[in-house]
């Protein structure tokens, strides 16, 4: 049983905190540096100086000059700016876009966005361990290819791509290259002009930097169009007075990086003790992430038998920290996209959870993961009691010993009617909620899909709520296998207790 209570963060390719260098950085330029770069006064020459210094930074951290770097609002944007632009400029002449199926949501959603508009995309598979099949992709690539998506290294996995024989591939029939470099920086060298790629997406907010900051290196001479129009800044292609705060957080997170990467082998040594300690605990665990090839901080990990979604609501429970798949989709029960293109099921991919360590990490965090998972897999700890979507039929949903808690956020209200009887109150502030909860009585926790009940359960448990219980698959499931029960009383006597 855990002797201790602590937080520790393992989610580290969702996100991180901002390193204290970053944030008196920042604070410098909000509280001293309020010009605007385009004026030509001292105020803004300082600022536009602070600029340049950055771009230089970033440039510097990733082997470009800093005339390739062009700030953005995020690297979700950084990709996007490459995909549309060049689906416009290449419009009329070349339709094709060749990407890995496990690229970042980011780039997905942009490409079935460019499918409606006419553009052909095709997908390159990748190997059980999420390598492209190279053989499959120079196969794939055709006159007609204007770009080919490879990401650098993969947020759900670590698995690091040969983006440079890719390039060669690409190039060799006139494509250029898009490589998502986001999750790379601060783990291994990152070196544009090495990889050969045309293009390539970085985040401020994976290495210690503030959220809302981005950047797109567009090799010299690559084409490339404005994705924010009205201004000049960012030479005319994104238009918008510079976040200037962001952007110098972003260049003092890119130094940090570059020292981040002599410490990268402590890293790896703390995921191998991870996994070491996973075997030992549970020795029928699949590890997802390759041994070679690999992020020194990601490990992705198969739990037969064991919902990703209890799992972690249960660590959520000891304060530790990690994500099933990427920041997952609370409003789907969709497996992950990128699990299922390494070819694992949608049930193994619902058992799978993602462990991304960083810098901070520290042994003793990975020992009490380590023993709040043996309490999980052991069944110790918090007693919750999950309720299977065909077990809530009439019986348990008109039980006046059960008090239905509908914590669903309320674009989902919109999308499915609540339970019968139900009481609404959104999973983000539980918390303001909890003495209107009653204790007397068993409180069932029910969401959209699945991903929040869970831990609002368990959240509930480590508040003193003795019986409490959560609807595995959310509504979204109760609805598809009870829909005559969905038909006839949903949406009845719903209340909001969010008052
Ligand atoms: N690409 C990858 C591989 C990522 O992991 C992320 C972040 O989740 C992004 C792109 C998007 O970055 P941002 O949050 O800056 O838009």
């Amino acid at each position: 049983m855990i002797a201790f209570r602590r937080t520790v963060y393992l989610d580290n390719n969702a996100t991180t905190p901002v390193s204290p260098k970053v944030r008196r950085r920042m604070e410098r330029v909000l509280s001293r540096v309020y010009g605007n770069p385009s004026s030509l006064y001292r105020e803004a020459r300082d600022a536009a100086g602070i600029l340049q210094e950055s771009r230089q930074a970033v440039a510097a951290a990733i082997g470009a000059s800093p005339e390739e770097i062009l700030f953005t609002g995020s690297a979700t944007e950084a990709n996007n700016t490459v995909l549309v632009g060049l689906a416009e400029h290449f419009a009329g002449s070349k339709g094709r876009i060749v990407s890995l199926p496990t690229e970042h949501a980011s780039v997905m959603g942009t490409l079935e966005y460019l499918k409606g508009r006419g553009v052909e995309v095709d997908f390159c598979p990748v190997d059980r361990q999420g390598f492209a099949k190279l053989d499959r992709l120079e196969a794939l690539i055709d006159d007609r290819t204007f770009l080919v998506c490879c990401m650098l290294a993969n947020n759900e996995t670590g698995t690091i791509q040969d983006v440079s024989e890719t390039a060669r591939m690409a190039h060799a029939k006139g494509a250029l290259v898009l490589s998502d470099c986001v999750q790379a920086v601060g783990k291994v060298q990152v070196d544009v002009k090495a990889l050969g790629a045309d293009y390539a997406a970085f985040s401020a907010h994976k290495v210690h930097g503030p959220k809302g900051a981005g950047a797109l290196y567009v090799r010299d001479g690559a084409p490339v169009g404005a994705f924010v129009h009205g201004g000049h800044q960012e030479g005319g292609l994104r238009a918008g007075t510079e976040s200037l705060h962001n952007i110098a957080g972003m260049a003092e997170a890119f130094k940090g990086a570059t020292e981040m990467l002599s410490r990268a082998g402590r890293v790896a040594k703390l995921k191998s003790r991870l996994l070491t300690g996973l075997r030992e605990i549970k020795p029928d665990i699949a590890v997802n992430s390759p041994e070679q090839n690999c992020l020194p901080n990601t490990a992705s990990v198969t739990f037969p038998g064991a919902a990703n979604s209890v799992l972690m609501a249960h660590l959520d429970f000891y304060g530790i920290a990690v994500s099933a798949g990427s920041a997952c989709n609370t409003q789907s029960d969709e497996p992950s996209h990128v699990l299922s293109a390494m070819g694992l099921t949608p049930d193994q991919a619902r058992q799978t959870v993602r462990f991304s360590l960083s810098d901070l990490t520290t042994e003793r965090d990975i020992d009490y993961a380590l023993s709040a998972i043996r309490d999980f897999v052991e069944d110790r700890g918090p007693r919750v009691t999950a309720v299977a979507p065909g077990q809530l039929d009439e019986n348990m949903l008109f039980d006046p010993g059960t008090y239905i808690l509908d914590v669903r956020f309320w674009h989902d209200r919109k999308v499915l009617k609540g339970l019968p009887n139900s009481h609404q109150a959104s999973f983000v502030f539980i918390q303001r909620y909890l003495a209107k909860l009653p204790r007397d009585r068993n409180v069932l926790a029910v969401c959209q899909a699945g991903a929040n009940a869970p831990i609002v359960a368990y959240y509930l448990r480590s508040k003193g709520f003795k019986r409490v219980s959560f609807l595995m698959a959310g509504l979204a499931g109760w609805k598809a296998v009870h829909p005559e029960l969905y038909r006839k009383h949903a949406g009845q006597k719903v209340t909001s207790i969010e008052a």
